[in-house]
């Protein structure tokens, strides 16, 4: 029932009323959910269906029912008059205010509620989140002790079956939800008068826009702003920074006085955009040049992090490797190669082990910012000592190609702002592949490696292949960028 507010819609008031008006009157203006919401609103879903195992034999209020939080509401309150224990996505109704909650339990004749986050850390935004939850339960549902967040235990280590109680860390936000009781009454009435008033409210974009998190009207209020030559589009620059040109009417990077910048990578961004021309201190890309022998490679790896750990002796989302590609020149002929682990075994030994030997062969590994490569290796290395000296010499190998870029020495204005490998891939693979897969961010592959346990061995090959797709266009594209220096020296 669109009257009713709810807790989602609650927390777009807190950041904007612009954006809680629009959700609530203009839903369909919303910018489209990308495929990396998708997939955590997913996550967080199953991290709290899982959780309900630490109050086994509830009653989900929601199953076998058709979308209705009246109907949800109502058979909440049933339940608990009949004597029910535990509750599963309780919904309560108070004075127009709707909010669920994972898990609601009786214990000695008083309610504790209990709210999942997927996650190993508690944020500010989870307390408000679930202060306001409990300001609305508390009112219906009186006899309510305690309110809880459930997050997930970084210092657990999957040994045997999964211990749901160890699993789990329970903290209470009673205090802080009984200091703002006050605040979400006076919070509520505002929200409520700015829906009466029946009229988009006059808010100017900020940084408000972006916190806490990105909001979902942002195409439709910063249409016309974002251009390539906007400021909008200056990367590593705060938002507020920004925001602080936009209200000197600075809207567009060639109004920007360039002798007021003081730090290289903001004046770099600057000066091409003004320019229209590439920046490029070729002197200082070339020792990386030089540091390529042949016979070279590029490599890629990608990494799952479950949040429920799947293999012994993981954590919550620990980084497991699970893909690599490499692309190489043979007899003038590019190749590529790959390697997929199952998802049902761990055997990270053997993926070391595949790794270890596809890059022997080669003199130098081209990388695109080696943090995540590096780290994959630490940490088989710790698994599996024995592999130390190979791995040691695979890391003495690598040379990484972004280095020039953070260190300010390249950057095209067609990066607009942005420094992934993504962004060079239109200046340097001129076929667009990047453009024509499937998966195009190193976040849906984790989930789509993740959704291999979901799919028949037909899907499964198809996904497969989607993921090495994904894979081999990075390992390709950093082949290139090396290429592109490359061909500014000769
Ligand atoms: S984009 Fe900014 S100003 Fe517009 S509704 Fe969202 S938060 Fe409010």
């Amino acid at each position: 029932m669109n009257s009713l507010i709810s807790k989602s819609a609650f927390m777009k008031a807190e950041q904007c009323l612009k954006h809680f008006y629009l959700y609530k009157k203009h839903p369909n203006l919303r910018d489209k959910l990308s495929k990396e919401t998708q997939f955590v609103f997913k996550r967080g879903t199953d991290i709290g269906i899982f959780a309900q195992q630490l109050f086994p034999n509830g009653v989900d209020v929601t199953k076998d029912e058709k979308w209705n939080h009246e109907l949800f509401a109502q058979r909440t309150l049933q339940l608990i008059a009949n004597g029910a224990e535990t509750i599963y996505e309780a919904t309560f109704i108070y004075d127009d205010l709707l909010v669920m909650v994972d898990i609601l339990h009786k214990q000695n004749e008083q309610w504790y509620a209990y709210e999942v986050k997927s996650s190993l850390k508690i944020t500010e935004t989870y307390i408000k989140d679930a202060c306001f939850q409990y300001f609305v339960i508390k009112n219906a549902l009186p006899n309510l002790a305690d309110f809880s967040l459930l997050t997930l235990n970084p210092k657990y280590v999957l040994q045997g079956e999964i211990n749901v109680q160890e699993l789990f860390k329970t903290t209470s936000i009673l205090k802080d939800a009984i200091k703002n009781v006050p605040y979400f009454k006076y919070k509520v009435q505002q929200a409520k008068l700015t829906l009466e008033q029946n009229k988009i409210p006059n808010i100017k974009i900020g940084t408000h826009c972006f916190h806490p998190y990105d909001c979902d009207f942002l195409g439709l209020c910063w249409k016309n702003i974002y251009d390539s030559t906007s400021i909008f589009s200056i990367g590593k620059l705060s938002k507020a920074a920004i925001l602080e040109f936009y209200q000197n009417n600075i809207l567009h990077v060639e109004d920007i006085d360039i002798t007021t910048i003081s730090k290289e990578d903001i004046k770099i961004q600057v000066k091409a955009v003004k320019e229209n021309e590439e920046q490029c201190q070729i002197e200082k890309i070339a020792p990386y040049i030089s540091l390529v022998k042949e016979p070279y490679c590029s490599l890629d790896i990608e990494v799952w992090m479950p949040g429920l750990p799947f293999y012994q002796n993981t954590r919550p989302f620990q980084q497991i490797p699970f893909l690599f590609s490499m692309n190489y020149e043979e007899d003038g002929i590019q190749k590529q190669y790959s390697f997929i682990k199952p998802i049902e075994e761990d055997n990270r030994k053997h993926f070391l082990e595949q790794i270890l030997e596809a890059t022997k062969p080669f003199k130098s590994i081209l990388m695109f910012d080696k943090t995540l490569e590096n780290g994959v290796l630490n940490q088989l290395v710790e698994l599996f000592p024995e592999y130390q000296e190979e791995v040691n010499e695979l890391k003495q190998k690598i040379v990484d190609l972004e280095e020039p870029i953070r260190k300010n020495y390249f950057y095209h204005p067609e990066m607009k702002g942005n420094f992934t490998l993504k962004s060079l891939a239109p200046l340097v693979n001129k076929e667009d592949g990047f453009n024509k897969l499937q998966i195009q961010s190193g976040v849906v592959a984790m989930y789509e490696y993740e959704s291999l346990l979901q799919k028949n061995s037909i899907e499964q090959e198809a996904l497969k292949q989607q993921l090495i797709d994904y894979c081999e266009m990075d390992a390709l594209i950093t082949y290139q960028l090396f290429h592109y220096y490359k061909n500014k020296i000769t």
